[in-house]
């Protein structure tokens, strides 16, 4: 890659800050000119205005994050053997922080944070699942799906390259079984709990592994109590609860589909559905008919889907998860918990912390945090990369 006919992008002037602080993308504007033509998904050596070298790259043309970093050295040469590595690496990490102990689903590539920018890879169980969404990556997706076989030794490799993102680097949808047969019914067991998982239909690849910590951590808090569970997707949070002694808990998703396997995953851990209410409904809605009811509750949790995917979408993200937690603070009964999140990159946890401290003071109710929290230990976050930081979680606890 020394050699005079390497692929190179050259900074404009200023613009190499943000990587010599090792921040892993080059916005289209930070770039001055190119050499040697690179096209869509090359590997660049970008340098600096002034020629001092920064980075090895996968370029794209078009899209506004232009060059995405795949190493910090002048590597030999980007190919099969260095995806390889890579996912090497992050299979090890996972394995050296004893997740294998904790659950049987786990994130075993989680993009930038494990230098592999655009994969996300999730493994339930013997089934893989994949997710492309930069051209990089998609380069070398049959180098990763012959890392992901010799490594993990699935019995199936399912790509979901279907998020939104990837209209962005302008790649097409792709989904479906790359590797071996899907099985019927996929299921993991994460603590000592069971879970059913939906990897072709599901939302992201079919569960919400960031979220296993905070579910573990919240539905311990639920003994005795009566539960409501906002945006349930599959019941996570739910079935912790019901493991715990919860003494009811009503749980709300808009999509049936959604509700139908939170009731599949409540049964499978031997819980009856009897003592629950499941309500299929947008949730901004069903909080007001709850509060016109005179309804409350002790432990409200309110886990929402990514309201803003960066910073553009802030504002009226901010809206939503003011009226939501406003709605959550008056339905809480005194003492009572609210464990509320927010999944959007474009939400700083500072942010965070103030929309739900002008919705408690819009609500007229004192809290105080017990808890901050943020996604598992297998979605690391790059020091210097705080949109990898998406997953932040304050767990407040309302005035006696
Ligand atoms: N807490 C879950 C993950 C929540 S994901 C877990 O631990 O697994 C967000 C969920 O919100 C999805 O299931 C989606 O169907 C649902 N959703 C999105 N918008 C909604 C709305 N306006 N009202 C109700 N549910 C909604």
């Amino acid at each position: 890659m020394k050699n005079n006919k390497s692929k190179k992008i050259f900074l404009k002037v200023g613009k190499e800050k943000s990587l010599l602080r090792r921040h892993p993308w080059v916005f289209s504007g930070a770039i001055s000119r190119t050499e040697n033509s690179p096209t869509l998904g090359d590997t660049v050596n970008i340098f600096s205005a002034q020629g001092q070298f920064l980075a090895q790259a996968a370029y794209h043309p078009q899209a506004q994050i232009a060059a995405r970093v795949w190493s910090w050295e002048q590597e030999a040469s980007i190919d099969a053997d260095f995806i390889h590595r890579r996912i090497a690496q992050a299979i090890a990490f996972r394995r050296q922080m004893g997740l294998t102990k904790l659950s049987t689903g786990m994130r075993i590539i989680h993009g930038e944070s494990d230098g592999l920018p655009g994969l996300v890879v999730d493994q339930y169980d013997r089934v893989v699942v994949m997710q492309i969404s930069s051209v990089g990556i998609e380069r070398w997706r049959d180098a990763c799906i012959g890392s992901l076989r010799n490594e993990l030794d699935p019995i199936c490799i399912y790509e979901r390259s279907d998020t939104e993102v990837r209209t962005l680097e302008s790649l097409p949808e792709r989904c479906g079984v790359v590797f071996g047969d899907l099985p019927a019914n996929i299921i993991i067991k994460e603590h000592s709990l069971m879970f059913q998982i939906d990897v072709s239909s599901g939302q992201k690849t079919g569960f919400y592994l960031d979220q296993r910590d905070n579910r573990a951590s919240v539905g311990a808090l639920a003994v005795d109590k009566d539960v409501l569970n906002c945006f349930c997707y599959s019941g996570g949070f739910t079935v912790y609860a019901k493991q715990a002694g919860a003494r009811s808990v009503l749980s709300i998703d808009a999509s049936q589909s959604a509700l139908t396997l939170a009731m599949h995953n409540v049964v499978l851990n031997g819980f009856t559905t009897d003592e629950n209410e499941w309500i299929c409904a947008d949730v901004f809605q069903a909080l007001r008919k709850l509060r016109d009811q005179n309804r409350s509750f002790d432990l409200i949790i309110l886990d929402p889907p990514k309201f803003a995917p960066t910073a553009s979408f802030a504002e009226k993200a901010a809206r939503g998860y003011k009226d939501i937690n406003l709605l959550g603070f008056k339905l809480l009964r005194p003492g009572g918990i609210l464990a509320s999140y927010s999944c959007s990159s474009g939400i700083s946890s500072d942010l965070f912390q103030k929309i739900v401290a002008g919705a408690a003071l819009d609500a007229g109710v004192e809290a105080r945090i017990i808890a901050y929290q943020s996604a598992a230990v297998d979605h690391p976050v790059l020091l210097n990369f705080p949109e990898g930081a998406y997953l932040k979680g304050l767990i407040l606890k309302k005035r006696l």
